[in-house]
């Protein structure tokens, strides 16, 4: 596609080009499996020799599509499509470490993400130091280990809100010779694109917004193809011959592929994480529209948070749209068109309130869910953190009457009667 094209265009246009007579639409390609005419034709692939489809498993050509899309969006090289966005979080990570090796991540990330890097990654022997996003360079600089291989966050972290400051975490990064992955996605890259400040390696569960209506699971890993792995010196899986495929050495064949390519060739063939074409398909009908939906998702959490931030039964909100917000600067400096639609805030009188004002709740649904088209809520004390002590709740930063509110794409004045009929009766 042509790199010129602004980012509504491309969610339109990229990934899938019909020829004469093709389908407008991109073509469902249903099959696990794909035919050739020789045996020495299919020998050439499971090479590397040549690119083709055999396996589904491996590559499809919906899936490519969709990869090739996103990829444009983020301005990448390539990238990889996942059946989860945690499967996207797992294999950005395995692909350049192994057992030995150490990961940097910044504590304000998603919980699953949390769990994956903290003790799932331990247990293969991968060790992480989670760090305060906010704390200074300085600061930052003693978690690293000659061991470090990445460095991980989220650009708007899931669900505490913290908007990252990329170019420090870049710097920090490149200063320790490895790349820095961001996970974007509830900024998607119509509100920011990690790459243009120094991100190296992009990723997201493409469940949330991407798809945007809550109908399939799934996650992508993308490459800007501007990390230099031979240079840094760390990544012998990238740069010293494969001899599960024939001593290739990804770097020298594959260039700024090389990444993906390793990520195709070894963790989908040995893992298999991937998604549906079905799946894509839909991720793709997501994506058309995705520019008008994040303009609408922002300006009505905009509206949500200035009502909520001015109504009396409110103890605070987050959301770095306000200009009172400890984000707001850094997000008006990487995201100027919007941060996403995601708040967070406390009604006065704690759990019990909390729990008064969700039940009240009519047009909002409480569901294990964020970042759709329909505005949804969920009671972190009550549900995804149920299990811990309020002691607990508030050495993670989470208050008993914390309220996530996913604000949707309706009308913003039904979103608002709706959160004014539950303030009311409290
Ligand atoms: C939801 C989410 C994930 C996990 O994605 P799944 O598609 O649910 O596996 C990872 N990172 C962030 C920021 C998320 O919001």
């Amino acid at each position: 596609m042509d790199r010129n094209y602004q980012i509504e265009t491309k969610c339109i246009h990229s990934g899938w080009t019909p020829k004469k007579g093709e389908p407008r639409m991109l073509p469902i390609y249903q099959s696990t499996t794909f035919k050739y005419d020789s045996s020495e034709e299919m020998g050439r692939l499971f090479d590397l020799e040549e690119s083709g489809y055999f396996y589904t498993r491996l590559q499809n050509p919906t899936n490519d599509a969709v990869a090739a899309k996103i990829a444009d969006l983020e301005g990448g090289v390539a990238a990889i499509l996942t059946s989860s966005g945690q499967a996207a979080n797992f294999y950005a990570a395995v692909n350049i470490c192994e057992a030995g090796d150490h990961i940097v991540a910044s504590t304000a990330i998603y919980g699953g993400t949390f769990n994956l890097y903290g003790v799932t990654l331990k247990k293969l022997g991968i060790d992480c130091t989670f760090v305060d996003p906010d704390a200074p360079a300085e600061e930052l600089e003693k978690a690293f280990r000659p061991n470090t291989k990445l460095v991980f966050a989220e650009t708007i972290s899931n669900p505490s809100l913290v908007v990252l400051d990329i170019e420090k975490f870049a710097g920090l990064a490149h200063s320790h010779q490895v790349p820095l992955i961001v996970d974007n996605t509830f900024a998607t890259p119509v509100n920011c694109r990690p790459f243009e400040w120094g991100a190296d390696i992009v990723t997201h569960s493409t469940t949330k917004y991407m798809d945007g209506h809550a109908a399939q699971v799934g996650g992508a890993v993308v490459d800007s193809g501007n990390f230099d792995w031979t240079k840094a010196g760390k990544f012998p899986g990238l740069t010293t011959p494969d001899e599960s495929y024939h001593g290739i050495i990804y770097t020298e064949k594959f260039g700024k592929m090389a990444y993906i390519m390793k990520m195709t060739s070894q963790l989908m063939r040995d893992l298999g994480s991937i998604p549906s074409p079905q799946n894509c398909f839909l991720l793709n009908l997501g994506l058309e529209t995705l520019p008008l939906r994040m303009e609408r998702h922002c300006s009505n959490a905009q509206k949500v948070a200035e009502y909520l931030a001015s109504h009396e039964k409110i103890e605070y909100v987050n959301y770095a749209g306000l200009p009172g917000d400890k984000y707001h600067a850094v997000a008006q400096k990487y995201l100027p068109r919007g941060t996403c639609g995601v708040i967070s805030f406390e009604v006065k009188g704690g759990r019990q309130a909390a729990v008064t004002f969700i039940d009240s709740l009519k047009l909002a649904s409480i569901v294990t869910h964020v970042a759709d088209a329909k505005t949804c809520v969920l009671h972190p004390a009550s549900h995804t953190h149920r299990q811990l002590s309020d002691q607990q709740l508030a050495d993670a930063g989470i208050s008993t009457g914390l309220i996530r509110f996913s604000v949707g794409i309706e009308n913003p004045d039904d979103i608002i009667s709706d959160l004014e009929q539950a303030l009311s009766a409290l």
